[in-house]
């Protein structure tokens, strides 16, 4: 069936010949359901397992709205553990590989913050971590997020998990509210039914279910 080829799609030619060098030709169904919503400017609340490429999900409307020109953070990631947050980084560098310079930034814990506010004095369109290095980042005024365009919640479940939601609370009071936010899970306890309503904007609801 050709109804889930990216071609489809309202992407550049950049990210086009790009998605075609990765192999990626087929969307998977959580990026069939999403992608149309995202790209359209919803905001989503997505629910899929893992391994199902919830990453290009919000990665191409991300890299789709920002404009490389401008030297802002127009895109945040949240995620809940550094691995993570890595993981996310090397797939949006693959995924922007087409375009001229787009610079990803990770903030983890861990690890020193010097190096971290450094990167963001050069200039960052995208900063992907974990929360309670953002919130610190967000607090000694080396992180700005007026430009912020696309907020994006990563396994927002495992965040609640661990116990993060405070510091979402800070980091989303910091962002601008008229904004695109896109959160991924792959459970929808009341904790996350909660932050959807406190974040979000008429969000749309796309369920992958597991086939068995
Ligand atoms: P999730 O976040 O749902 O766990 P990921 O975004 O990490 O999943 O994607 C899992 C793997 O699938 C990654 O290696 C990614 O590069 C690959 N992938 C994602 N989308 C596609 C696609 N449409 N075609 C081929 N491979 C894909
Ligand atoms: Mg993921």
């Amino acid at each position: 069936m050709s109804t889930r080829s990216f071609r489809e799609l309202p992407l550049s030619p950049a990210i086009q010949a790009t998605l075609q060098q990765l192999d990626y030709h087929e969307m998977t169904p959580i990026q069939a359901a999403s992608l149309p919503l995202a790209l359209a400017g919803r905001d989503l609340i997505a629910r899929a397992k893992t391994g199902s490429g919830k990453t290009a999900a919000f990665a191409l409307p991300l890299l789709t709205l920002l404009n490389p020109r401008w030297f802002a953070v127009q895109g945040l990631v949240l995620c809940p553990t550094r691995e993570l947050a890595e993981q996310v980084t090397k797939e949006i560098r693959r995924l922007a590989r087409g375009h001229d310079n787009i610079k990803v930034v990770t903030l983890c814990g861990g690890v020193p913050a010097g190096p971290q506010r450094a990167s963001l004095e050069h200039g960052a369109h995208i900063v992907v971590g974990t929360p309670g290095r953002i919130m610190d980042h967000l607090e000694r005024g080396a992180l700005k997020l007026d430009g912020l365009a696309m907020l994006v919640l990563d396994e927002a479940d495992r965040m609640l998990d661990m116990g993060f939601i405070d510091d979402i609370d800070y980091v989303v009071s910091h962002c601008p509210t008229r904004r695109q936010t896109l959160l991924f899970s792959a459970t929808y306890p009341d904790g996350i039914a909660r932050i959807a309503r406190e974040f979000q904007r008429e969000p749309e609801m796309v369920t992958i279910e597991e086939t068995h």
